[in-house]
């Protein structure tokens, strides 16, 4: 039996895996020692299961524990790491280079920092979500200390060449922050193969719980050093004060573990049942993926239904399938997705997109539904829609001109 509401928003945030949940429980009410505590076993075990989380943690990535700095997330990850880069190497610049489809988290702080004094460039991308390499080397100016480039994104699942983008970055002794909020635990992520200086990632994202995430400082060639953000008692080797959330660094690093040993597996799975489901979507008349269908995550697809609105399609579905718009989805505002926009899409096409996240609990059955429920939806739409009676009568709806009011 299908059980309904059938989740496809794995891109905003997962499940925990029970695993997960499991290995946290006696953080919570046994060993619930504060893992600062010096002077007694309370205190030895909750830091002796956060060291453990802490490998957990860094092997996923490919770094040494003691380059793992635990937050509340990515977002304060993002925070701390561009932040913290700005006020260490100020001496040094303060121009940072990133691009126009990074997360909020990263486009808020340059913001802030631009009120500062910062001086920050936003690459473009093309309609595939691409930027161009040589954009970002010509970008590189003497005062450049940050290229901060997401590692995948969040609502097209567009994969970027952080490989390409370090080597280009160190030729110019440049530092390298990536948000991989939605690669880690999904892709391969390896710290050094990908010379990566800085890393924000979150547990949320990868069947983890909420509210715990990580940032990757390198250590080694180069050192990198960040000034801390949160001031107070000196944790995480000064970069982030604050009492560790036990249970929650514990539930990271499982989950981190399940990732590694599962996440070819998961995506061997999921990306047939997303490409299925693409495919059977493209069936539609007028429909389009947004963004490149070859260097993409294996569990994004992000589509756009012209002449249908976005936000009509989802109450079509009556609350049965939980997804996200291309409307509205990252503020209260009914602002078009600024991620899709930079892609080239107009307004319309924007308000008419659906992103489907799969997630490593999606089931064959729940695709059959949604591709029914999305294929009825979009049909009926239609058949109610002006627009889309115009444009099977042949009118050109681009050279209409509208009247403005
Ligand atoms: C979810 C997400 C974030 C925010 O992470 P939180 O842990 O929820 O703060 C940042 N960047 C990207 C790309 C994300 O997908």
């Amino acid at each position: 039996m299908l059980k309904l509401p059938v989740y496809l928003d794995n891109n905003a945030t997962t499940p925990c895996d029970p695993r997960v949940v499991e290995a946290m429980l006696p953080y919570f009410t046994e060993v619930y020692g504060n893992a600062a505590s010096r002077s007694h076993p309370f205190g030895w075990a909750a830091e002796e299961a956060v060291d453990y989380a802490r490998e957990q943690v860094a092997k996923l990535i490919g770094a040494d524990p003691k380059e793992i700095i635990f937050t509340s997330g990515a977002t304060e990850a993002d925070n701390l790491a561009i932040k913290g880069v700005y006020e260490m190497y100020a001496a040094k610049g303060n121009h940072i280079i990133t691009t126009e489809i990074e997360h909020k988290a990263v486009l808020d702080t340059c913001k802030h920092l631009e009120k500062q004094g910062a001086l920050v460039t936003y690459l473009k991308v093309n309609k595939e979500g691409a930027i161009d390499l040589k954009e970002l080397e010509a970008a590189i100016t003497p005062q450049t200390i940050l290229v901060a480039i997401m590692y995948a994104n969040n609502e097209i699942g567009v994969i970027n060449p952080i490989r390409e983008i370090s080597t280009i970055a160190k030729r110019h002794g440049v530092l390298v922050m990536t948000d991989a909020s939605q690669a880690a635990g999904k892709i391969p992520v390896d710290v050094n193969a990908d010379g990566i200086d800085l890393m924000a990632f979150s547990a949320h994202k990868m069947y983890g719980p909420k509210g715990v995430g990580a940032l990757y400082v390198r250590r080694k060639s180069p050192r990198v050093k960040v000034t801390a953000q949160i001031d107070g008692g000196g944790h995480e080797r000064g970069m982030r004060s604050g009492t560790l959330n036990v249970p929650g660094i514990v539930g990271f690093g499982k989950a981190c573990e399940l990732c590694q040993l599962e996440m070819e597996e998961d995506a061997k799975r999921i990306a047939p049942m997303r490409d299925r489901l693409e495919k059977a979507l493209l069936q539609l008349e007028e429909s389009y993926v947004n963004g490149s269908t070859t260097n993409r995550l294996p569990q994004t697809s992000n589509i756009s239904f012209k002449y249908v609105e976005g936000e009509g399609l989802m109450m079509g579905f009556n609350k049965t399938i939980a997804l996200s718009s291309g409307s509205a989805c990252t503020s209260a505002s009914l602002e078009p997705s600024y991620v899709l926009k930079a892609l080239g899409l107009g307004d319309d096409l924007a308000h008419s997109s659906i992103r489907f996240g799969l997630g490593r609990y999606t089931t064959d059955e729940q695709i059959d539904y949604t591709i029914q429920c999305v294929t009825d939806t979009v049909n009926k739409l239609r058949d109610m829609s002006p627009l889309w009676e115009m444009f099977k009568d042949g009118v050109d709806l681009d050279t209409i001109e509208w009247e403005h009011h």
